[in-house]
């Protein structure tokens, strides 16, 4: 996890979520969005028991629990993602890949 991203969140609004997601878990919806097995973010075909349910913004950021922001993820990526914006994912994918060695310093 980044240190920079200053993370405020609202413990009302993040046990009324995770209440709502655990709603969701159970939903014919959500056994229909896990029925594949594959992850959302990497693709892979992990089977549906391996799946969790990913906040693509998360809950901690002010996400919530509806049908246009939770995604099945694999628990790699699920726990790569951390609480992460899917912005700040970004920059960290740009960041890490500016930390190669091939890349020039930007002054
Ligand atoms: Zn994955």
């Amino acid at each position: 996890m980044k240190e920079w991203v200053d993370i405020r969140k609202d413990d009302k609004h993040v046990a009324r979520e995770r209440a709502a997601a655990r709603e969701m878990r159970k939903s014919a919806w959500w056994q229909r969005q896990i029925a594949s097995g594959v992850c959302h973010y990497c693709g892979r075909q992990v089977g549906a028991a391996a799946l969790t349910l990913d906040h693509v913004v998360p809950v901690a950021r002010g996400g919530r629990s509806n049908k246009g922001n939770v995604v099945p993820a694999c628990d790699a990526c699920n726990k790569s993602k951390g609480a992460l914006t899917p912005a700040e994912r970004i920059l960290a994918e740009l960041e890490h890949q500016a930390d190669g060695p091939d890349v020039e310093p930007v002054s």
